[in-house]
Parts: C-alpha cells; sequence; structure tokens
C-alpha cells in the first residue's frame, strides 16, 4: 500500500495495484470510514492515479475496518468543511462565502461533482462494501458500475429525518425502483443486504469472510476484457440512464436539496436541522423486518 499525499501523514486513502486491478481504500476505520474533504480529495486523486495508469483496467473501491462508509464527516475531529482544498473542478472555493452560497458550491464540488466524475471514469468500477452503508456512503457504492457485498452489510439514508430529501447525489430513483426509493427515504430504516439485492441494488451477496476473493475474482475476470470494448459498454449504459432522466433529476432535486440546508438554516441556525452524528446515531431506527 502507498500513500498519495506525501504531506499527509493520515493516509486516509490508500493504494495499490494487483495484477490489473487499483485497489482503493478509504482509511478512516475508527470514524467507519466518514468521509471528510481530505478523504474525498485523496479519493479523486487515487482515482486520476487508477485511470492514468494503463496496466490498470479495473479499479474497486473499498473501506478498512467494519464498515464501507458511515456517510459524510458531521462530527468528528477531522471534519473540515471550512477549509479550502485545491479543487477538482472550476467551482471556486466555498470558505468565507454567506448564506446558501457556502454550501451550495462546496457540494457542487465536493459531492455532486465529485460524484459525477468518479461514475464517468472510463475504466470499470466495483464497490466492495461491508457492514454500514449510509447517506453518503451510499453515494459512493452507486457511482460504481457494480455492488458486491457481504450478507450483513446494510444501506440507509435517513438525511431526510434533517428534513432534508435525501444525499445529494440523488440517484435513489435509478438504484430502487421509486416505491422502494420512497419507502427508503421515508422510514430512514436500514435496508438489509438480502433486501437492497432483492431489489435490484447490488450484484452479488456473499459471506463477509469471502468478500474480497470474490470481488477481485470478478474484477480480474473484467480485466480480461478489452480496455475500449469496457468503455464503451459502460459509457452505452451510462448514457441511457441519463436518457432516462438521471442526470435530470440529480439536478432537480440538488436544488431541493438546498433549499432545505437553507431552510433548516433559516428556522434553526443550523443547515443540518441540528443533528451532528452522534443525534443521527442515536435517531437511527432499527428495521422492521432484517
Ligand atoms: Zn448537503
Amino acid at each position: 500500500m502507498s500513500e498519495l499525499n506525501p504531506q499527509d501523514d493520515s493516509q486516509v486513502v490508500l493504494y495499490e495495484v494487483r495484477d490489473a486491478v487499483a485497489l482503493v481504500t478509504m482509511n478512516r476505520p475508527e470514524y467507519h470510514n466518514a468521509q471528510n474533504s481530505q478523504m474525498t480529495y485523496a479519493l479523486d486523486a487515487a482515482f486520476r492515479r487508477a485511470c492514468d495508469d494503463d496496466a490498470v483496467k479495473v479499479i474497486v473501491l473499498r473501506g478498512a475496518g467494519k464498515h464501507f462508509s458511515a456517510g459524510h464527516d458531521i462530527g468528528t475531529p477531522g471534519r473540515d468543511v471550512n477549509q479550502s482544498f485545491e479543487r477538482a473542478s472550476l467551482w471556486y472555493d466555498h470558505v468565507g462565502k454567506p448564506g446558501g452560497e457556502f454550501l451550495y458550491a462546496r457540494e457542487q464540488e465536493v459531492y455532486l461533482g465529485m460524484c459525477r466524475r468518479w461514475r464517468e471514469m472510463p475504466k470499470p468500477t466495483i464497490a466492495m462494501v461491508q457492514g454500514a452503508c449510509i447517506a453518503g456512503g451510499l453515494m459512493l457504492a452507486w457511482v460504481c458500475d457494480l455492488i458486491v457485498a457481504s450478507d450483513d452489510s446494510y444501506y440507509a439514508d435517513p438525511v431526510v429525518r434533517m428534513g432534508i430529501p435525501g444525499v445529494e447525489y440523488f440517484a435513489h430513483v435509478h438504484e430502487l425502483n421509486p416505491r422502494i426509493a420512497k419507502e427508503l427515504l421515508f422510514l430512514g430504516e436500514r435496508m438489509p443486504a438480502a433486501r437492497a439485492q432483492q431489489m435490484g441494488m447490488l450484484n452479488k451477496v456473499v459471506p463477509r469472510d469471502v468478500l474480497e476473493d470474490v470481488t477481485l475474482d470478478m474484477a480480474r475476470r473484467i480485466a480480461q476484457m478489452p480496455r475500449l470494448g469496457l468503455q464503451l459498454s459502460k459509457q452505452a449504459v451510462n448514457n441511457a440512464e441519463d436518457l432516462m432522466g438521471k442526470r435530470a433529476t440529480m439536478d432537480m432535486v440538488f436544488g431541493l436539496h438546498h433549499f432545505a440546508h437553507a431552510h433548516n438554516e433559516l428556522v434553526s441556525g443550523d443547515r443540518l436541522g441540528g443533528y451532528d452524528a452522534k443525534a443521527m446515531a442515536s435517531s437511527q431506527r432499527k428495521p422492521a423486518e432484517a
């Protein structure tokens, strides 16, 4: 494993190439891989590295530790929402901007912008998911082409509790059928892997002790296909999804999402409606069926 950013000693993302497969690992296991900006920029750098390397045919995204990702960082000591970073898009810096502009500019870059950019990587991507895949964690799994999951993984988007209509990358109605998407949003409960697979969101569900082997085996088999054929197939399916409204839906909901952030700030002075990581975790209801 190698460090991406030499001036950064915390190694929030690890990068490794095995055969023709790049393994990109979120590495904040002590915080269940909560994504701060440092991590999103390190992920972006790792993906660029994998795309640039002709020896890499397939990219696997995974999380170190017990969980894939608990979502966006809304409460660890490394929360860096007020910090400037070298941006990946042409969006201007959010730091110091007033009112709704702060979060709108930030989320255009680190959430919507980066997720779309990652979805469009010209190489097949596989999310390898274990344990929690919550809110911002869903965004990272959903940008991948395939999802291989352990049978103890679970999926939730509880941000409706903050008065917000789902996470920034609103792919809910393309990942699940609309009625199941409403179930996920309205209840905010954990959807177990078995149900997520039944609803078409997961490609494979396996016991955790074989999760890595099964994922890498699939990646290696894909890697035997020609690069251009893989890229064109990916583009064909992604373009078809966009023709079915995926991109336009996301743009529309991003506006609703930011209306909700701004509403929260007007009413309570807090963009997240008074919820931090602890409050979200303690309000997390168990699924009615598990
Ligand atoms: Zn947001």
